[in-house]
């Protein structure tokens, strides 16, 4: 089994086996250290558990085969779905063959699953097939299938009133807030939990994708591997092709503000910003005042409720010291952020 990173994963085929409540066909064997830890050979009778009740796992050997040349399990030298040579990274191996058709399929199926794209109605089966006639080969073209419903029907066991249901959740798909989208894109490290996080500074694409590494830090619960592999993926020609595609299909690019959670600490505050500013692009700062609840201006006035000062200042900083408005720097303001 080959995952959407590359990861080559052993799995045993087993005589078809009932256990608590569903037959089971295959276990995972995690990696090729597993296998020789128990010791498994083609053939060996094993004893088998349910991990968390859900996923199958074997536990050990209980009649063993004799060692022989035919039954041995040995390390892939070659990824089993594109035959590319494969790699190995401590104890995975994996296919470093980004166009390896099992990779991209599994990209796809995660894409639309649940906590991603949430596409009702795509699963394994119908990208494995989606694949097989040529129709899908990146996650713009799920958007570009309405344009082949004809085809769509040829497809074995795909009535009319199933495609045309396809269509429709792959269309409402397309609403999607960010974080969502974010999460689908098989980015290194940048699941669920961390699209949600870096969407409540960076609220469109435009942002996200150009946001510096430096800044990206900023956020509590980004680290320095996660931020380094965000901006990768958006620095990549694949990563811009990816979004870039997607835009032009017509995918929401934008997460909507949220009406709690987030930290209000600006809520209701006129914020004017001058000078230069190490950490920020201008936009960049006005998205970030305006996600924790801030109202950002251009000139200062009696409204002005606080001045964020960076270098060089020019009259602005004078108008507000002579109104009384309340002055911060930007390592001030890095603080209150924080
Ligand atoms: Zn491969």
């Amino acid at each position: 089994q080959v995952g959407k990173f590359g990861t080559i994963t052993p799995v045993a085929e087993l005589e078809p086996i009932s256990l608590a409540g569903t037959t089971v066909k295959r276990a995972t064997l995690f990696n090729f250290d597993q296998i020789e830890r128990l010791g498994i050979r083609i053939g060996d009778t094993v004893l088998v558990e349910k991990a968390g009740e859900i996923i199958p796992q074997i536990i050990e050997v209980v009649k063993s085969q004799k060692p022989s040349k035919k039954n041995g399990i040995i390390r892939p030298e070659f990824c089993p779905d594109c035959k590319y040579r494969a790699c190995q990274n401590g104890a995975s191996w994996r296919c470093i063959n980004r166009k390896c058709p099992a990779q991209v399929c599994a990209r796809l199926i995660f894409f639309c699953g649940r906590n991603q794209m949430d596409i009702d109605g795509v699963g394994p089966l119908l990208i494995d097939k989606l694949y097989g006639a040529n129709l899908v080969r990146d996650y713009a073209d799920l958007f570009k299938l309405k344009t082949k419903r004809e085809r769509l029907l040829k497809l074995d066991r795909t009535g009319e009133k199933s495609v045309d249901n396809l269509l429709k959740s792959i269309e409402a798909a397309k609403n999607r807030p960010l974080a969502r989208l974010l999460a689908a894109l098989s980015i290194k490290l940048v699941g669920s939990t961390a699209s949600k996080l870096l969407t409540k500074y960076y609220t469109d694409m435009d942002s996200l994708s150009t946001a510096k590494e430096i800044n990206l830090l900023h956020i509590d619960g980004i680290g320095p591997e996660l931020a380094w592999s965000l901006v990768e993926f958006f620095e990549s020609k694949t990563g811009q092709r990816v979004v870039s595609d997607l835009k032009l299909m017509g995918v929401n690019m934008t997460q909507p503000e949220e009406q709690s959670g987030s930290k209000q600490i600006f809520a209701g505050l006129t914020i004017v910003v001058t000078g230069t500013l190490k950490n920020f692009k201008r936009d960049e700062i006005k998205q970030l005042i305006t996600s924790l609840g801030g109202k950002v201006t251009g000139a200062v006035s009696k409204n002005t409720d606080l001045l964020v000062c960076g270098d060089s200042p020019g009259s602005k900083l004078e108008k507000a010291k002579s109104l009384g408005v309340e002055v911060i720097d930007e390592q001030e303001f890095l603080i209150r952020i924080k």
